[in-house]
């Protein structure tokens, strides 16, 4: 029997192994398992708009939020705490080893973190992307979707589907963030403060922890 609790503020999940005289449960103890991908580092430095360059936001934020998460009890893999670590090219063979790494490790969720550009300026919000809209990545980018909605005031850009390469290659629920549009001048000023790379890193958190904890 699978089961999932809190105590001591540790978000367990595991197999049911035995009750004792007190019908407790007993599991295999198991902190959930949550690997954040910074999207692009090394010499791809993403989009860059209005000055501001989403490899540097993406980490940025990243590092905040595997932060927030290790509050709340999980257990946290990053696949980058540098520009450089990790990032290996063509970018095609860095994303399936990011993939990878995140298989290999049994992680229980798999959050990239980017940021957006377009030609168009006026463009602006969050949005989601997911594999499959019929799947558990898609509740659990809902929740992430809502939390950062509620908490910054961003447009609702809504989730999405997308082919992309570590959303298609990881084996568990997989999201991509994309956190605003460098190429809009008002949401590339907040993207380079500090306050708001916090205040969002908390809000995709507490999107994660809602869901989790659901
Ligand atoms: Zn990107």
């Amino acid at each position: 029997m699978f089961t999932k609790f809190k105590q001591n503020n540790i978000i367990y999940q595991g197999v049911v192994t035995r009750l004792n005289n007190n019908n407790i449960r007993k599991v295999k103890a198991m902190a959930v398992k949550i690997f954040i991908d910074a999207g692009h580092g090394g010499t791809n430095p993403g989009a860059v708009g209005n000055g501001v360059i989403e490899s540097e936001v993406n980490l940025s934020v990243a590092t905040q939020l595997a932060q927030d998460l290790r509050d709340m009890g999980y257990d946290v893999r990053e696949y980058r705490t540098t520009n450089d670590e990790n990032v290996i090219s063509p970018v095609a063979a860095d994303l399936r080893k990011r993939a990878a790494e995140a298989n290999n490790w049994g992680a229980d969720y798999f959050i990239s973190i980017h940021t957006n550009s377009s030609t168009n300026p006026a463009a602006n919000g969050f949005e989601t992307y997911v594999y499959n809209l019929n799947s558990t990545s898609a509740r659990l980018a809902e929740s992430i979707q809502r939390s950062v909605i509620a908490s910054l005031g961003m447009k609702d850009n809504g989730v999405r589907q997308a082919n992309f390469s570590v959303l298609r290659n990881t084996a568990m629920p997989a999201v991509l963030v994309e956190l605003g549009y460098l190429s809009n001048p008002t949401e590339a000023m907040n993207l380079n403060s500090s306050a708001w790379r916090t205040k969002i890193a908390a809000a995709i958190a507490e999107g994660i922890n809602n869901f989790i904890k659901g």
